[in-house]
């Protein structure tokens, strides 16, 4: 049995198995697919003292250095179940979709997340060249460039509102007849100039000239006719969607999914710890997930040496 048993290999989980290993504890990482979403990511300015990466590049030095400490990494492998131990100081299983069963004395859970997406075509083939999902990390490439968000709910509104301060002019488009953001911040994004609102839009497409986004078409839903705006980016705002559908009924979740965690990292499990974009902990970026990530690792550290001597 592990010590710690990290579930995900993106930059929390790296984290964590990294800080758990400098232990001395027994410990191992089962992940679908190592790396996580840096994998499909380009330019990473924010990596605070590295002023420039590239996503391949992070994810190859994250496993790099899991590697170079006593780390049983099991990738390609996808846990299905979490069964809580049994009684005070038992053993937690994670049951893989191979059929295997893996035990250890704590978990971390660090599965992260995915954004939604249009689903249009142009949207896979222009990832990174113009569709983007993360305007913290991507806004500052299309400074006084012509965007659009896709989405009027929180997430969409605050982007639209964060994004005018660096780009030329925002188009929001809306599928809905109305925003579905807090009054305030729909408020704040009516102050601004530089700012269009369009509702009742369906994107369709997104348009290029084979290396870089080059506009979008949207349909109203109203009237049925199919616009083209000429733009440079597109910030696809529809939703960020935890995996954690594995672990309902198991941990407690949110409303939306996301794993509760206190500010340790403790989840509604004993022995159960989660990090990264997979819980409640607002801020999905890497830098936030590997603190999360160490963090979770310190907090298990913590709970097994107050364990029962077995
Ligand atoms: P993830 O990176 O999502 O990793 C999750 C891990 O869990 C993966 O290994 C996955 O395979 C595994 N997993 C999932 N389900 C299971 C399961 N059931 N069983 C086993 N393993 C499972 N952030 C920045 O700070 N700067 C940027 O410039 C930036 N750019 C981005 C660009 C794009 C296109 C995207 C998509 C994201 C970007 N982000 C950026 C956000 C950043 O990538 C995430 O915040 C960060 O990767 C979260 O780390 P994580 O470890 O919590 O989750």
């Amino acid at each position: 049995a592990f010590d710690v048993l990290v579930i995900g290999g993106g930059p929390a989980g790296a984290a964590a198995a990294i800080y758990a290993a400098r232990k001395g504890i027994r410990t191992g990482v089962a992940a679908e697919r190592f790396g996580g979403q840096v994998l499909d990511t380009m330019a990473i300015e924010n990596f605070i003292s590295v002023s420039h990466t590239e996503g391949p590049k992070l994810a190859t030095a994250l496993e790099q250095h899991v590697k170079e400490y006593e780390v049983d990494v099991m990738n390609l492998q996808r846990a299905e179940k979490l069964i809580p131990a049994s009684g005070p100081g038992g053993l937690i299983e994670v049951q893989l979709a191979n059929g295997a069963s893996l035990k250890s004395k704590t978990v971390i859970l660090s599965t992260g997340a995915r954004w939604r997406q249009m689903g249009v075509p142009g949207e896979d083939e222009y990832r990174n060249k113009g569709v983007a999902y993360c305007p913290h990390c991507d806004g500052p490439l299309f400074k006084g460039k012509r965007v659009s968000v896709i989405g009027g709910g929180n997430s969409g509104v605050e982007a639209a509102i964060d994004l005018a301060g660096i780009v030329a002019e925002v188009t929001l488009i809306e599928f809905d007849s109305q925003l579905r953001a807090d009054e305030v911040l729909q408020r704040k994004l009516r102050s601004l100039p530089n700012v269009r609102v369009i509702t009742s839009g369906l994107t369709t497409e997104v348009h290029g000239d084979g290396t870089k986004v080059t506009g979008l078409s949207y349909k109203n839903r109203n009237t049925g006719e199919v616009h083209r705006i000429d733009l440079e980016g597109i910030f696809v705002q529809i939703g960020l969607v935890p995996n954690t559908e594995w672990l309902k009924g198991a941990v407690a979740l949110s409303p939306r999914g996301e794993i509760e965690v206190d500010a340790r990292g403790q989840t509604s499990v004993p022995g159960v710890f989660a990090a990264g974009d997979a819980t409640t902990v607002p801020y999905k970026q890497i830098i936030i997930a590997m603190g999360e990530g160490s963090k979770a690792a310190l907090s298990a550290f913590d709970y097994l040496i107050r364990m029962a001597p077995v």
